[in-house]
């Protein structure tokens, strides 16, 4: 059982979440204080840091596939692989 650094409750190891504060100390803390310390709440948090995982992957599949087209198919196709890449890139970002 752990406790939570800010209020004291008992915690659960899986609900226990490390938190950074201002000094780089890192403290474990529940789901409250972790709303109280960063002004979202903790699935909020999960949420987009799974966005931005998805957004990485995306943009890296499309480069993958613009230096596969620049290879297979010459600078032209390239060149649309990376308009494209920018595309795929600024939608996802916006999309949150
Ligand atoms: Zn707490």
């Amino acid at each position: 059982m752990l406790k939570c650094s800010k209020c004291g409750c008992n915690l659960e190891e899986k609900d226990a979440l490390v938190h950074k504060d201002q000094e780089g100390k890192e403290n474990i803390i529940c789901h409250n204080c972790f709303k109280e310390a960063t002004g979202v709440d903790y699935e909020t948090f999960a949420f987009r840091k799974e966005n931005a995982k998805q957004t990485f992957f995306a943009v890296l599949f499309c480069l993958a596939a613009t230096i596969y087209a620049f290879v297979e198919n010459g600078p032209m196709y390239g060149g649309l692989g990376i308009v494209l890449t920018i595309l795929v890139y600024i939608f996802a970002s916006k999309a949150k």
